[in-house]
């Protein structure tokens, strides 16, 4: 009887006949309608079910509502709603109308539906999607260490004949852009031996002198080549120098600032090339002086020591193990290699100071010899060039900023040699 309606589109489930059968149905006892508790959801009326063990699909799912959540469907056919989960795009549904009794006993027109759809079996242990995806977008990389590694290497930084106000070539701005493509290629460099895991203890700013042309006394035309006066240059020198030391020395557990006395940097030349005060008297000791006392009020930078001699041509400092004589180099005569050993003995007896690297300057081009005892680094420079020294020699170097690593144990005393 049940499927005979059914097939016009009267759902009559199991209970209706029960109800009917007790006397309690609609058709014969309306009131009884009334003490039934509304249902929460939409029921099924009828339906089928075909599982397997990875899912299923549920047919003929008869309700009088949309169906919105199966939660109750897999209930009903005794399946856990937690272990199985519909395939959205296999829901089909159909809708009909169809006349119903109401309780005043006209009728009414209700909505009935049918549906079909199939089910999966959840996989066991997914994880949230949306964790993983999170993961992803907050990812950022393990912050490098800090430590310094072994063993303890300092990075030398030869900062050398700058000469800022030399007006030939492209002139100051030239030197400028070199400047800050060496101190940008230096900031790599250390990103690189840090990939390496080599992290240096310290660095050493090595002003090896003349980082101002000077307006009088080196050359005929300077006067009327420079393109900055004295002010002009000192205080150019003065932030160029501070922009490399914020950019670099908070990297660095230890950080020394090391200067030399040099030839452009005579500050009271009479009319002629030398001084008419002292040695003294010399733009590296003004320069380092005055960073010196800037370093001490700003506190990323009050970690770096500063050696700023007051006449002496040669500035020695210890890093990593390794005594280190500097030089900017005009005061050599003669040829360099006995000038190099009368000094290094001189250092001996007056400071008991025994060299082990010197870093020179002032010849503008790249050069490494290993004399024994003590190997000689000259550093090269971004200045314009000379076509003076070009016209006369045809030779010409390679710009850049000189860099090497420094410490006791490796070979040598020192290595990583690079022009940036
Ligand atoms: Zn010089």
């Amino acid at each position: 009887m049940a499927k005979e309606l059914a097939e016009h589109g009267h759902l009559i489930g199991k209970s209706t006949i029960n109800y009917h059968r007790a006397g309690t149905c609609k058709c014969t006892n309306p009131a009884a309608v009334d003490d039934r508790p509304a249902p929460a959801a939409p029921r099924a009326e009828s339906g089928k079910v075909d599982v397997g063990p990875d899912g299923g699909e549920f047919t003929e799912i008869k309700t009088s509502e949309p169906l919105t959540d199966w939660t109750h469907i897999f209930e009903r056919f005794n399946l856990d709603p937690e272990q199985f989960t519909i395939v959205d795009d296999t829901v089909r549904m159909s809708m009909w109308q169809q006349s119903k009794g109401l309780e005043d006993g006209t009728r009414d027109i209700v909505n009935l539906y049918s549906y079909r759809a199939k089910f999966t079996r959840k996989k066991q242990g997914m994880i949230d999607y949306a964790t993983l995806r999170d993961q992803i977008r907050n990812w950022a990389p393990t912050p490098a260490s800090t430590t310094p590694s072994r063993p303890p290497v300092t990075y030398v930084i030869g900062m050398a004949d700058w000469q800022l106000g030399k007006g030939e070539g492209d002139g100051t701005p030239g030197t400028l852009r070199r400047l800050n493509a060496s101190l940008e290629a230096i900031t790599r460099d250390l990103d690189q031996l840090a990939a390496q895991g080599i992290r240096p203890e310290g660095v050493l700013f090595a002003n090896l002198g003349d980082h101002t042309e000077n307006v009088a006394g080196s050359y005929a035309s300077q006067t009327h080549t420079v393109d900055l006066n004295m002010r002009d240059q000192l205080n150019l020198a003065l932030e160029q120098n501070l922009a490399w030391l914020k950019a670099l020395a908070p990297r660095f557990k230890t950080a020394t600032y090391a200067a030399c006395m040099c030839n452009h940097g005579q500050l009271s030349r009479g009319n002629g090339r030398d001084n008419v005060t002292d040695d003294a008297d010399n733009a590296t000791g003004l320069i380092g002086d005055t960073l010196a006392t800037l370093c001490k009020l700003h506190p990323e930078l009050e970690h770096i020591e500063f050696n700023i001699p007051r006449d002496e041509m040669i500035t020695t400092t210890t890093v990593s193990g390794v005594n280190m004589a500097m030089a900017h180099g005009h005061k050599i005569s003669g040829a360099e290699e006995t000038w190099l050993a009368k000094q290094s003995q001189n250092l001996v007896h007056t400071r008991r100071f025994i060299p082990d690297l010197w870093f020179t300057a002032h010849r503008h081009s790249a050069a490494v010899n290993d004399y024994g005892p003590y190997t000689r680094i000259q550093a090269t420079t971004v200045d314009p060039g000379s076509k003076w020294f070009t016209d006369s020699t045809g030779a010409y170097s390679r710009p850049g900023t000189t860099t090497f690593l420094v410490g006791a144990d490796l070979p040598g005393m020192w290595d990583h040699y690079r022009i940036h």
